[in-house]
């Protein structure tokens, strides 16, 4: 099909929502600007499309999966399709890297990253969608009772600004894979990658009406969305209050969820562990993307002998951290837009006058344009764990550093957060490895290493208020989709 989009986003170019596989904009012509964090500056718009525009997605959503064929299609001629497609990221990888890194000011590096999970994605749920199956079980005599797994129907999928090209990969990978159809509302400030992913799965041969994208505020777009009643589920990864207010939207058509809502995950360093494999992996678990992760590793528990040496080395580290433009591909780019640098700073000075102390801070590259919104990344310790900075996710490359004493000291520090995504623990010792993967409230645990996003195959998501739901693996499948218990009385 021809497409929309030049390969290069040509300066001022107006994206468009993609319905029924066909651009349209908004029936209200309304727009947002589009600008680049590295400097600011607008260079394209998308539709700020309302409750309008969603009702005519989700139609087109509902149309697609009642009429078929795809959700009464074979599972691997869906894979097909999902393979296909996973083909064209590769193919388009430059481009969507690229595109990806403008939209929202991360390093190249860090887009070709992304595309690189974007296509594994791809090529995951097109193996795996015709290897989910049911039981059968065994029931009254005279009986055969057996389960089938079928497609919710119309999935929303609400995805943020962070990893846009990652996350609607994984919702829709799975999603699609078990036959659904979709409504996808990227995030405001980061929607082009969504929009030609979208075009992509049509040249896929993934049918029209089956992948559809709407751009524009979560307030008007994504409310709406998520209070369709045409729609048979929602996925949401973002804020822990933007995932209340989703849920209660849902709950309005009983609607089900799976819901990703971020974290404030623990590295536990014991006095034991391999130190210098761990001090790269605990800055970069922080740094990656900003500290603009769900699962950035954002508290370092540290046992009391060690906790100076490892203090001053990830000091060291830090103090040479710098901050600059997308294409200059340093340890971090801008912050996605000047109200969450704003948020960022306001933990810093808040910390700071409250006394915790500022361990290290990196800087920001003396060339990078005036009109980005740049944050140089802040090391602290130590902190009280009942201060903000140990308790609330920053979403910036704040690192806070905890002494304890023990283990069961650095079991209760880890669990004294509301949240509960991701940890890890360092140290040699195997059986302490197994006892406190086992105690710490969080959905993943890596044991001597942290896996901030990637890990296609691994079960993701949170306890508490991190979320419920699982994504990722073959767990999506199962979230993606229902359990029918079919009964034959055959005598
Ligand atoms: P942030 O606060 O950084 O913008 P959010 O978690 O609010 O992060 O945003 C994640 C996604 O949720 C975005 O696509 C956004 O447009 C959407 N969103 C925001 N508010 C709502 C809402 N009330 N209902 C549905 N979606 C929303």
């Amino acid at each position: 099909m021809g497409s929309h989009l030049s390969t290069t986003v040509a300066e001022g170019l107006a994206f468009m929502n993609l319905i029924d596989g066909k651009p349209v904009d908004a029936l209200s012509g309304a727009r947002i600007d589009v600008a680049c964090p590295s400097d600011g500056k607008v260079f394209a718009s998308i539709p700020a499309s309302g409750a309008a525009d969603v009702d005519r997605a989700v139609k087109a959503a509902r149309r697609a999966f009642d009429s078929g064929p795809w959700s009464r299609m074979p599972a691997v001629e869906r894979g097909r399709c999902l393979t296909r497609l996973f083909q064209l990221v590769e193919k388009h990888g430059d481009e969507l890297a690229a595109l990806e890194s403008r939209d929202t000011g991360k390093p190249v590096r860090q887009g070709r990253a992304d595309v690189t999970a974007t296509m594994r994605y791809y090529e995951f749920y097109g193996g795996a969608g015709d290897k989910i199956h049911g039981d059968t079980i065994p029931f009254l005599p005279g009986y055969t009772a057996l389960t089938l797994r079928e497609p919710h129907g119309v999935v929303a999928g609400i995805i943020p600004w962070n990893y846009p090209l990652q996350i609607l990969a994984r919702v829709a990978g799975a999603a699609l894979a078990m036959g659904n159809t979709l409504v996808v509302k990227p995030a405001e400030d980061a929607s082009l990658s969504a929009i030609r992913i979208a075009e992509l799965a049509l040249e896929a041969g993934i049918p029209e009406g089956v992948f559809n994208v709407i751009t524009g505020y979560g307030r008007d777009a994504g409310a709406a969305l998520s209070a369709h009643p045409g729609v048979d589920y929602v996925t949401f990864t973002g804020s822990p209050m933007t995932g209340t207010a989703i849920q209660q939207a849902a709950a309005v058509n009983n609607r089900g969820v799976t819901m990703e809502l971020g974290g404030k995950s623990p590295q536990i360093v014991f006095a034991d562990a391999d130190i210098e494999a761990a001090l790269p992996v605990l800055v970069n678990a922080i740094i990656q993307n900003g500290g603009q992760t769900c699962s950035a590793g954002s508290r370092i528990l540290i046992e009391k002998p060690v906790y100076e040496q490892i203090a001053t080395a990830l000091a060291e580290r830090f103090s040479k951290l710098t901050a600059g433009p997308h294409e200059a591909d340093l340890d971090l780019g801008a912050l996605i837009n000047p109200k969450q640098k704003e948020r960022v700073a306001g933990f810093v000075a808040a910390a700071e006058e409250a006394g915790i102390p500022v361990l290290a801070r990196g800087q920001v590259a003396a060339d990078a344009p005036a009109g980005g919104w740049y944050f140089a990344p802040a090391l602290f310790g130590a902190v009280d764990p009942k201060a903000a900075l140990a308790q609330e996710e920053v979403f910036g490359p704040v690192l806070s550093l905890f002494p304890f004493e023990g283990e069961e000291q650095a079991v209760a520090l880890a669990n004294d957060t509301e949240f509960g995504l991701v940890a890890s623990v360092w140290t040699r010792d195997g059986a302490r490895q197994h006892r406190v993967a086992k105690r710490v409230r969080a959905g993943q645990v890596f044991v001597n290493g942290y896996g901030a996003g990637g890990g296609i195959e691994l079960p993701f998501g949170g306890f508490k208020k991190s979320g419920h739901g699982r994504e990722k693996g073959f767990e999506a499948l199962y979230d993606m989709s229902a359990t029918k218990t079919i009964v034959f009385n055959h005598g």
